[in-house]
């Protein structure tokens, strides 16, 4: 690689879905990655775990209970052990950090990031939630800092590699490509009974909870169409999204000379997240290879934006701008892990998300602390109503 021998990563989240596929990636290129950073929320087994293989200068337990565990575990090994939120956020500044690929989940992810981009840090970034809730702010901060971002999400890995060498031609428009979820081709009246365990298992990729549950909702889609408009500068009329249950084309982008290219492959977090890592380089790797003919057809449909509301109720939130994305963000996480602990059932998801964006304050440029206000205001709406 051309600046570094080998580069530094910082993962935030090492012990969930991407987090744990980084580490595969890294562990299969070790003449390209180091390991300098882990951290995990509350899984300190598998954080202790992960250190002693992989031998990082610093971790992080988000959980503080959690700290003695932890460095009890460490001491011996030489390496430094953090706990609270704080130190996630201190941690992105150490020299040895070159990329801090973010892979948290949800809100949590915000100062983090913007923590490391004012360290100058590259961010590869998997945590869409703080492109959603704060985009203006974190893109702003990005340029100022001359600091890039690299997607990791696989559709916006796909425009993001459609693009190269194409920087400086326009865009017309993009195309999201979406798997459909479980519930693709169901009406509104098949969802209301759904459980838990439906809505957990997705046809093509198997993630964290809250990303597999806002996939059944198309949640997921639209919070990646706000987090397109950001990477890439777009104005909502210029995304579309597609329904394409073969998961094979990860996003196509068309130029205003009507020609489209797209990014095809099979579907595996670890290629997006090598090509974030390793930008601009493309590292040869053992990823299983796509066989056209184990995919004869590759098919296409519409969104059903009546059945799966939120997907509207993104768009909704893009339009009106300011801080209405972040209240979406906020209240789409409670009513999401309510679901998940049996207190609403699958319809009530977008009933809750959508009462709370009709309450919440707006404000048409907000700060950081009043992105931090929001989310408060938001999350406390949202938990009223599912009382
Ligand atoms: P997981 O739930 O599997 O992992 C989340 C990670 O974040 C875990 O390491 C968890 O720690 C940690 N964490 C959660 N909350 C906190 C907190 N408050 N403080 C500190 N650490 C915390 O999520 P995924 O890996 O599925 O997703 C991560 C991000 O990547 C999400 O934003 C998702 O939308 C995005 N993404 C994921 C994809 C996937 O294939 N999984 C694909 C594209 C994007 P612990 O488990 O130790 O508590």
């Amino acid at each position: 690689m051309s600046e570094e021998k080998k580069r530094g990563i910082a993962i935030l989240g090492s012990t969930g879905s991407i987090g744990t596929q980084a580490l595969e990636v890294i562990e299969s290129q070790p003449d390209h990655f180091s390991v300098e950073v882990l951290t995990a929320g509350s899984n300190a087994d598998l954080l202790i775990e992960q250190a002693r293989k992989f031998k990082p200068n610093a971790v992080v337990i988000g959980d503080e209970s959690k700290y003695k565990a932890v460095s009890d575990a460490l001491w011996d090994h030489g390496i430094k052990v953090f706990a609270g939120a704080e130190a996630l956020e201190q941690v992105v500044e150490m020299e040895s950090v070159h990329v801090a690929l973010t892979a948290l989940v949800g809100f949590a992810g915000l100062k983090p990031t913007m923590k490391a981009i004012a360290a100058g840090k590259k961010i590869a970034l998997a945590n869409k939630e703080t492109l959603v809730v704060a985009g203006e702010l974190v893109t702003k901060a990005a340029q100022q800092a001359g600091v890039n971002i690299y997607p990791v999400d696989s559709e916006h890995s796909a425009i993001f590699q459609c693009l190269a060498g194409e920087f400086h031609n326009p865009i017309e428009k993009i195309y999201l490509t979406a798997s459909g979820g479980p519930f693709r081709g169901k009406l509104r009246s098949d969802l209301a009974g759904v459980t838990k365990a439906q809505a957990l298992k997705h046809p093509n990729w198997v993630m964290g909870a809250k990303i597999t549950i806002d996939s059944a909702t198309l949640m997921n889609k639209g919070l990646e169409v706000i987090e397109a408009k950001w990477l890439f500068s777009l104005k909502p009329e210029q995304i579309d999204v597609i329904v394409h249950p073969q998961s094979i084309i990860h996003s196509i982008v068309q130029f205003t000379d009507g020609s489209m290219k797209a990014q095809m492959g099979l579907p595996d977090m670890k290629l997006p997240i090598q090509y974030a890592l390793a930008y601009p380089n493309r590292l040869s790797s053992e990823f299983p290879r796509f066989n056209f003919l184990d995919y004869p057809s590759l098919t296409f449909e519409q969104p059903d934006t009546e059945t799966f509301g939120n997907l509207g109720l993104a768009f909704n939130a893009m339009s009106k701008g300011g801080n209405m994305p972040c209240i979406l963000n906020a209240a789409n996480e409670i009513a999401v892990a309510a679901f998940l602990n049996d207190e609403i059932k699958f319809l009530q998801i977008q009933e809750v998300i959508e009462r709370t964006m009709e309450s919440a304050s707006f404000i048409e440029h907000p700060t950081l602390e009043q992105y931090i206000e929001t989310d408060k205001e938001a999350r406390a709406l949202t938990k009223e109503l599912i009382k």
